[in-house]
């Protein structure tokens, strides 16, 4: 007579249902958690490389550089005036356009590198801002999923002890069964109903010979198609 333990069953499963709906959502919101700070530890790995790249461009060094340049040419072109020989004249010409020519490639340079230093300046501002910003988030998702265990922890553990003491009551067989079942079914769940001669899972129809059995609690038996354990709707008013 497998009625009284196919009526644990189902106050069993409902219990295991209810665990499992506040479990996942805790398991929902610690993947939310573990989300975030993997996108937050990337984007504090990108400002740190933002800032060796801003120290790499040398910015103060292509300034001094820019000026001491500067300082020659004009030291050569007052240098100019007070030359005598042509020769000379035309070899320090031709070393002032030479320096010039430099001096341009240093600006040049430089102001490309400062281009890209406002650039790192805007895109670490925006990295700060997302840094802070996800924190505050980080905290309260964890916050929350506190106050759900906190919340659901003394529930979720008179279940279990509900269901064990359940468990105790079941045929041991058919228990034995059901609990590898659960295993093979994990995370769904291993159970069906017979409802109007069908699987409430898999709308399987069986004949008169299974229902009678199974409504009378003769037997156990699985659904022919989806091979869940098949509880007989008769036990929910046994
Ligand atoms: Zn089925």
């Amino acid at each position: 007579m497998f009625l009284p333990s196919f009526r644990h069953l189902i106050e069993i499963e409902a219990l295991k249902i209810q665990n499992q709906t506040v479990l996942s959502k805790i398991a929902y919101e610690e993947k939310r958690i573990s989300d975030l700070e993997a996108i937050r530890l990337k984007r504090e790995l990108e400002a740190i490389a933002l800032s060796e790249e801003d120290k790499n461009l040398k910015l103060f060094t292509s300034q001094q550089e820019i000026e001491s340049k500067q300082l020659k040419i004009t030291r050569m072109k007052s240098q100019l005036d007070m030359v005598t020989s042509q020769k000379e004249q035309h070899a320090l010409e031709t070393q002032l356009l030479l320096m010039q020519k430099e001096l341009d490639t240093l600006e040049e340079k430089y102001f490309l590198n400062l281009e890209r230093h406002e650039a790192i300046e805007v895109e670490k501002k925006d990295g700060q801002t997302f840094l802070t910003g996800s924190l505050i988030s980080l905290e309260e998702i964890k916050k929350d999923v506190d106050s759900i265990r906190l919340k659901f922890q003394s529930a979720i553990a008179g279940r279990l002890e509900r269901i064990s003491s359940l468990e105790v009551m079941c045929d041991e067989k058919l228990k034995t069964f059901y609990l590898e079942l659960e295993k093979k079914f994990a995370p769904k769940r291993p159970v069906a109903y017979l409802i109007d001669k069908k699987c409430t899972q898999c709308h399987m129809q069986v004949d008169s010979v299974f229902k009678a059995s199974l409504e009378e609690g003769r037997s156990f038996e699985t659904c022919p198609n989806c091979s869940r354990l098949l509880i007989p709707d008769t036990a929910k008013i046994y």
